[in-house]
């Protein structure tokens, strides 16, 4: 393992086709929280954690009222992309495995067919009785509209953002897709994901077993770093766009 920008520069620069994991840490500078960094969301906040919990959400009205409250001045709305989400558009690898809810590769210009949300987004609400879909937009505009927890239009079930929380198995197609996308590249980029949380941090070992090679950019050491072939430390906004550069 090397931790220098020009190993992993080379690498990049030599790959057939790239795959991208991302997480939390490549939209922090899009004034996106993470969850566990220093000013991490649940850091700060130990009852955002509980909000997270689906057993929680399930059974407490309130855990959902606050959670509908939290959901309305989610940063992710207004949220922009930045230097890195644009690096990972001008690389175009075959996938964009991400781990973030908030649609910012989209938004970037990345293809949505290209872009795999493992943990599903923000942008659309689903009922946990009837699996009804909806545009998260138009439930909130009932929220603004004074119910405190609007109910399923289909089935009066309960309603919820359509990301992955704790407690709730991740969608085995998506993961199957993921895992043949890794499968198939000569080179899993890792951008800002801490490889903390399962079963996405083991993508990183199904590249490795698929003889591909692995670079992490993180600002902070993962659980993985000893089976990368370079590790880029730094902030994110800076060492993409140089890794993209290598490329043109
Ligand atoms: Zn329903």
């Amino acid at each position: 393992m090397t931790s220098t920008l020009s190993t992993a520069r080379s690498l990049v620069a030599g790959a057939g086709r790239i795959v991208a994991l991302t997480g939390a840490g490549i939209s922090t500078d899009s004034g996106i929280p993470d969850f566990r960094g220093p000013q991490g969301l649940w850091t700060r906040d130990p009852g955002a954690e509980k909000m997270s919990n689906l057993q929680a959400y399930r059974s407490s009205r309130e855990v959902r009222e606050r959670t509908w409250q939290a959901r309305l001045v989610h940063p992710g709305w207004d949220a922009v992309p930045n230097a890195a989400h644009y690096a990972l558009e001008r690389l175009s690898p075959t996938h964009i495995v991400t781990q973030n809810i908030d649609r910012l590769h989209q938004k970037a210009g990345s293809p949505p067919e290209q872009v795999l949300e493992l943990h599903g987004t923000m942008f659309e609400s689903v009922c946990l009785s009837c699996d009804d879909h909806r545009d998260m937009w138009s439930t909130l505009e009932r929220v603004r509209a004074g119910e405190a927890d609007p109910p399923c239009l289909m089935c009066g079930g309960i309603l919820k953002s359509a990301t992955v929380s704790f407690g709730q198995h991740l969608d085995q197609d998506l993961l199957r897709a993921a895992r043949a996308a890794v499968s198939s590249g000569d080179l899993l980029l890792v951008a800002g994901s801490s490889l903390s949380v399962q079963p996405a941090a083991s993508l990183v070992s199904v590249a490795s077993r698929a003889g591909a090679d692995v670079v992490i950019c993180n600002g902070s050491e993962t659980p993985y770093d000893s089976m990368a072939t370079a590790v880029v430390r730094g902030p994110l906004a800076e060492s993409l766009p140089a890794l993209v550069r290598s490329r043109n």
